[in-house]
C-alpha cells in the first residue's frame, strides 16, 4: 500500500530515475516515441540475478513479418565475461540489444538470463540490472555533477568525483570554467563525443549494474580518445565480475575480449577469441585485414591494424 507520508523528494527521485532510464533507452535504441515496449505478463517476477549468463536459444525475430532478421540465433554470454558482438553493418548487432531489453519479443525461441526466460520477468527489473553506455549519451541541461549523479541519485559529491576519475574524465572536468558546476546539455557548454561517452561510463560506474552494455560509437574518435575510453571501460571491468556485451565497430578495441561473436545476416557465423578467429581464416579474419588496410594503406600486417 502506498504511504501518503512518502516524502515528496523521494517521489521526485523516482520520477527522475524513470525519466533517466527512458532517456538512456531512447538514445541507445534509437526508439521512436510511438514505440511502446512489450507488456509484462501477469504475475511476472523481478529478475533474480545469480551469475548473470545471457543465452539466446533459437531466436527468430524480425521487425516485419515477411523479413526475419534473426533465424534461429543461438549464443551464450558466460556470466562475468566480456563478450564482443561484431559483424557487417545491418547484421543485427543493435537488434540483439533491443530484444534483450524486451523492446520486442522474439517470434520464437527464448532469451535467458541465468535460468530465467526474460518474457517471464518484470522488464523494469531487467532494465535496472543493466547499465548502458550508448553511442551518444543524452545529457541534461544541468551541471556535470548532476549529469553524472543520474547514475545513482543518492551518490555523494565524493562518489561522483571518484567515478569520474575512474572514467578518466575528472581532469577534463577540472579544466572547464566551473569544474563540476559547468552546465552542459542543451544550450550548455558543448563537450566532445569522447567526453560524453566518458561521462556515461562514470554514470554507469555509480549505478554499478551486474550486466553492462557498451555500444561503441560508429563515428571514429581520434586514436588517443579511443584508447582512453577503452582504458576507462577496462577500469570498470577489471575490478568486477560483470557480464558485459560490447557492440564493436573497430576490431582493435575488442582484441582482449573473452569471446567474440561474429554475426552475419542475423546468424552466428563464427565465435572464439581474437587469436582463434584470426587462425580460422573466416569472416573475422577478412574484416580484420580490411580494417588494417583501411587504417594504414602501406601495411598488411595481421598484428597491427
Ligand atoms: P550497424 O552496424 O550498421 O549499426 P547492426 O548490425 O547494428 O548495423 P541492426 O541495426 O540490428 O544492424 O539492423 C539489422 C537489420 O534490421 C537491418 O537490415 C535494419 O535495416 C533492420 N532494422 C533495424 N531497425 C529496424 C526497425 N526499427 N524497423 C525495421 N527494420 C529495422
Amino acid at each position: 500500500i502506498f504511504q501518503l507520508s512518502l516524502p515528496l523528494n523521494f517521489l521526485g527521485s523516482i520520477y527522475r530515475e524513470i525519466r533517466q532510464n527512458l532517456l538512456d533507452m531512447e538514445a541507445l535504441f534509437n526508439l521512436q516515441t510511438e514505440n511502446v515496449p512489450v507488456k509484462d505478463k501477469p504475475g511476472a517476477r523481478p529478475l533474480a540475478l545469480k551469475g548473470g549468463s545471457i543465452r539466446f536459444e533459437n531466436v527468430t525475430f524480425g521487425y516485419h513479418p515477411d523479413r526475419p532478421i534473426f533465424r534461429n540465433l543461438s549464443f551464450t554470454v558466460p556470466a562475468g565475461r566480456k563478450v564482443a558482438i561484431v559483424g557487417p553493418s545491418g547484421s543485427g548487432k543493435s537488434t540483439v540489444f533491443r530484444v534483450l531489453f524486451r523492446f520486442y519479443d522474439p517470434w520464437s525461441g527464448r532469451i535467458l538470463i541465468g535460468d530465467q526466460d526474460i518474457q517471464d520477468i518484470q522488464s523494469e527489473s531487467l532494465r535496472r540490472s543493466v547499465g548502458v553506455v550508448p553511442q551518444d549519451t543524452p545529457l541534461f541541461h544541468s551541471d556535470i555533477m548532476h549529469n553524472i549523479r543520474y547514475g545513482r541519485l543518492d551518490a555523494t559529491d565524493e562518489e561522483v568525483k571518484a567515478a569520474a576519475m575512474k572514467a578518466s574524465v575528472h581532469s577534463t572536468i577540472m579544466s572547464l570554467p566551473d569544474g563540476y558546476k559547468t552546465t552542459v546539455g542543451e544550450r550548455g557548454l558543448m563537450i566532445s563525443g569522447g567526453e560524453k561517452q566518458r561521462l556515461a561510463i562514470a554514470r554507469v560506474l555509480l549505478k554499478n549494474p551486474p550486466i553492462l552494455f557498451f555500444d561503441e560509437a560508429t563515428s571514429a574518435l581520434d586514436a588517443q580518445t579511443e584508447s582512453e575510453i577503452m582504458r576507462s571501460i577496462n577500469n570498470i571491468l577489471l575490478d568486477s565480475a560483470r557480464t558485459s556485451i560490447f557492440i564493436a565497430h573497430r576490431l582493435r578495441t575488442i582484441v582482449e575480449a573473452d569471446l567474440i561473436i561474429v554475426l552475419k545476416d542475423g546468424q552466428v557465423v563464427e565465435q572464439g577469441t581474437h587469436e582463434e578467429l584470426l587462425r580460422s581464416g573466416g569472416l573475422y579474419h577478412d574484416m580484420w585485414l580490411q580494417q588494417a588496410l583501411d587504417s594504414s594503406p602501406e601495411t598488411t600486417s595481421l598484428s597491427q591494424p
